[in-house]
């Protein structure tokens, strides 16, 4: 089976890419199978796209090997669409996914009318050796809620989102619920065609 590393410190992330990839011919590698467990890939762009580029491009380029790059954050309408690229860097560097979810809902309580919000992922597939570059885009539009309520599902900011469509945030809701509608499902849904003719043998 044919070899993909998936490019994220972000353990959240790297579950969601695991569940929703077990159907594909594709077999995971993580980082720090391929002894980058301590490389940084940065992201210096203010474009999910670029960062995303950035990212899939420094992972593979270190390990010698296809990789993808995931770049994507929770941009809120009222909020001129921040934190969006900076999510992950919303309250500081080494705050924790709490501390960016208190950090939101203060922010937004002067908007009591205004939540709408919407996340966004660009996922890129880039080899090391030819240069070849697929992207995918995803984006799933709902609320941000009044309060946190985490049902043990997802991670980040998804215990304050509540997807359109739904009345729990995706803290409450499980993968099978959550993939099919999320900004990294849509992503990869978008990618799916030309990844399974890129790596069909
Ligand atoms: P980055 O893509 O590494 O710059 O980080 C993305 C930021 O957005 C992190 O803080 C994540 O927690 C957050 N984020 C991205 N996707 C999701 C999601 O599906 N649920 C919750 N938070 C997310």
């Amino acid at each position: 089976m044919q070899k993909l590393l998936i490019g994220t410190h972000n353990k959240g992330k790297l579950k969601e890419y695991q569940e929703m990839f077990a159907a594909l011919p594709l077999e995971l590698v993580g980082l720090d199978e391929v002894g980058l467990a301590g490389f940084e890939a940065e992201e210096p762009a203010d474009t999910f796209a670029e960062n995303a580029l950035l990212k899939a491009r420094a992972y593979a380029e270190a390990a010698g090997m296809v990789a993808l790059g995931d770049d994507s954050g929770l941009c809120v309408v009222a909020l001129g669409g921040a934190p969006g690229v900076y999510s992950a860097r919303y309250a500081g560097k080494d705050a924790t996914d709490a501390q960016r979810r208190a950090k939101l809902l203060g922010e937004l309580a002067h908007f009591a009318g205004e939540r709408a919000a919407y996340f966004m992922c660009v996922t890129v597939v880039y080899d090391p050796h030819s240069g070849q570059t697929i992207e995918g885009v995803g984006r799933v539009d709902g609320q941000i809620a009044l309060a946190e309520s985490n049902g043990g599902y997802g991670f980040g900011y998804d215990p304050i989102f509540i997807p359109d469509g739904h009345s729990v945030t995706f803290g409450d809701l499980p993968p099978a619920v959550k993939h099919p509608m999320s900004h990294r499902g849509r992503a990869l849904e978008d990618l799916r065609p030309r990844l399974l003719a890129w790596f069909s043998p």
